[in-house]
């Protein structure tokens, strides 16, 4: 079972289960943990599929592009926790109301209610981040990811995307689909880590890691 330790104690964001242990650190104290439910989350398929690194870490600044109402950048949240900051780019205004009303309580979260495909319209909220993690399911997801790489992922940052593989072309087999993602990702100055399938939490999909070489 895969958990994050809870941000906000005593509060689930989404009706996700709770798990309360006694910490061995404090006195009596209790640490709480949400479970994070790979069928729901991608990036969470990605962990539990066997992803080596997803970069994210205690501290993180973590661009996330396609917040969707913000149940997977909660755990996001959790794990960079209150040093970390979380820059959640959604477009959808219904699904953008549910991400603003997560972050009232997880203040580590910046929502930003824009279309990736223009992150120069958000420049002024971001700093420079150490990870773009994306899940925007477009046909142009590589292309978005290395637009918002060129304006804010430090050199030497890492890029984490889930490819939905009939989103970007339905009738080429899958493989090759990630394949030429990959390979826009290579022209854009990435240099490709790891690849794996999300089976089975997702099917046809793919979640690849890349570092960021040096700016275009
Ligand atoms: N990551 C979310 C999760 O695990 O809960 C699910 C994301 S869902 C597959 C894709 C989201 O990306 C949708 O909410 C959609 O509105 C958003 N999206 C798609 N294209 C976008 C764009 N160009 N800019 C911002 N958001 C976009």
């Amino acid at each position: 079972m895969l958990v994050t330790k809870n941000l906000v104690p005593g509060e689930s964001v989404y009706g996700e289960k709770r798990i309360s242990i006694d910490s061995a650190d404090v006195d009596g104290a209790k640490v709480e943990y949400r479970v994070w439910n790979p069928f729901r989350s991608k990036l969470a398929a990605g962990v539990l599929g066997g992803m080596d690194k997803i970069f994210i870490v205690p501290g993180s600044k973590v661009l996330y592009l396609g917040a969707a109402s913000g149940t997977s950048v909660s755990h996001v949240a959790d794990i960079v926790g209150p040093e970390g900051v979380v820059y959640a780019v959604e477009f959808s205004h219904r699904s953008g109301r549910d991400l603003i009303n997560m972050a009232k309580k997880r203040t580590n979260v910046i929502p930003i209610i824009e279309d990736a495909r223009t992150p120069h319209k958000y420049r002024i909220l971001l700093s420079t981040v150490d990870v773009i993690f994306a899940d925007i399911a477009q046909p142009d997801q590589a292309r978005i990811v290395a637009l918002n790489a060129h304006e804010f992922l430090k050199v030497g940052g890492h890029a984490v995307i889930s490819i939905k593989a009939n989103c970007i072309d339905s009738t080429a087999p899958a493989e090759a689909v990630f394949d030429r993602e990959v390979n826009v990702l290579r022209g854009e100055m990435f240099k490709p880590l790891e690849q794996i399938t999300l089976e089975p939490y997702e099917r046809d999909h793919a979640m690849v890691t890349a570092r960021y070489i040096r700016h275009m």
